[in-house]
């Protein structure tokens, strides 16, 4: 499968052609057909596998396919990503800065050991299409109300089974909370091991899911 086949928005397509991405890798041969179409997809897939072109992907041309007509308020967020580390955020979003490049999608990095106020300040200048985070950090803006959830349209989990190793699942299940039902979303949830623990997190937060094994 090429990315070509997929019908994806143009501004999209470009950027992802600049990158020199042609062939999709195979998790993203497996998923996006399914993320694409608003399927929920839980993926057993490790790094180097292509996964956060993969979600990202699905994430981006949904939010070009369906622009948001109405007003908008500061800190609502569209798309949000979770992730157990900064590194790994900031990684997410140099990614995600590359395949929005002929977009005006917006992206926010909200990590600990950064400057509050620096991104809070950038949360009330600007719409929040994006939101790559770690959990403790984000909670933190959610419950200063500086973010906002109830508005999410996709949520993606990204190396969930280092985030329970990690002891963020408490946190992460506050975050879930704050986000419409998983009826009503579309959940990417991505881990490279399955373990029960996880098994149970997929259980209760995805919805008719595919699993996806590479
Ligand atoms: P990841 O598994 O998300 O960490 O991605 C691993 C690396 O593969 C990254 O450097 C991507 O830029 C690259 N990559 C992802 N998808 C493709 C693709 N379809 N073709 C070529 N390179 C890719």
């Amino acid at each position: 499968l090429r990315f070509h086949d997929f019908g994806l928005e143009n501004d999209l397509m470009h950027a992802i052609a600049d990158l020199g991405f042609e062939y999709c890798s195979p998790i993203q041969a497996q998923s996006l057909p399914l993320a694409l179409q608003g399927k929920d997809v839980v993926g057993k897939a490790q790094t180097g596998t292509g996964k956060t072109a993969a979600f990202l992907t699905a994430v981006i041309d949904d939010l070009l396919k369906h622009p948001i007509e109405e007003q908008r308020y500061a800190g609502e967020a569209r798309a949000l990503v979770i992730a157990p580390t900064r590194e790994l955020v900031m990684q997410i979003a140099d990614d995600a800065k590359l395949l929005c490049k002929y977009t005006d999608l917006q992206i926010h990095t909200l990590v600990g050991g950064m400057e509050y106020g620096k991104q809070q300040r950038r949360l009330h200048d600007s719409l929040v299409d994006i939101l790559v985070a770690t959990p403790g950090r984000l909670l933190d803006f959610c419950r200063q109300r500086d973010v906002f959830l109830d508005q999410l349209e996709i949520l993606v989990i990204d190396e969930a089974d280092r985030m329970l190793d990690m002891g963020f699942i408490p946190q992460v299940r506050q975050i879930v909370r704050q986000t419409p039902k998983r009826e009503d979303r579309q959940t990417l949830f991505f881990s490279a091991t399955f373990t029960e623990e996880v098994e149970r997190l997929v259980e209760q937060w995805t919805h008719e899911p595919t699993t996806i094994e590479i």
